[in-house]
């Protein structure tokens, strides 16, 4: 895998994409190489576990995720990045990425009855760790392409 974290790479990976970021999408993506894989470690990723992935963005904490996973199923909203994901996500086969909006999904779909319980856990504690009320963490958040409220809480 190329060097997702460095920033000369993923100007080069977009260029020849010809991606450019949407304001109106609100696209800020997690290249910070000390947050992806601790968040990929802390988010239950491991074998026997499936994990989804909400706003994949270039897939930085995909890879983290794939790598830990048995599955992973990335929702992108912007179309534009599926080559891009294509390619930063070349080496694993436990990843499905499916362009959809995700406020518009049937996540009952996704996840599996048996599993319905812990994502209501899942929620949760994305309220209680990153989502919090007071300061929520919105520089590591994996929902920050989706969030309306991000804008004002991301760190410039
Ligand atoms: S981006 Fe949105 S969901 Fe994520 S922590 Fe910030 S306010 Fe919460």
């Amino acid at each position: 895998m190329k060097k997702l974290s460095d920033i000369g790479t993923i100007k080069e990976i977009l260029g020849r994409h010809g991606f450019t970021f949407s304001k109106s999408l609100g696209q800020n993506f997690l290249i910070n190489p000390s947050v992806c894989p601790r968040m990929a470690e802390l988010s239950g990723a491991a074998q026997g576990v499936g994990v989804i992935e909400i706003g994949p963005g270039i897939g930085v904490l995909t890879n983290e995720l794939c790598a830990l996973a048995d599955k992973v199923v990335a929702v992108e909203l912007d179309r534009r990045l599926l080559p891009v994901l294509e390619e930063t996500l070349a080496e694993y086969d436990n990843i499905k990425v499916i362009n959809a909006d995700v406020l518009e999904l049937d996540l009952q779909k996704l996840i599996p009855k048996a599993k319905w319980a812990d994502a209501h856990h899942w929620f949760i504690w994305h309220g209680r760790l990153t989502c919090k009320a007071r300061k929520p963490l919105c520089d590591e958040c994996v929902c920050v392409e989706l969030c309306p409220f991000q804008e004002k809480n991301i760190t410039k």
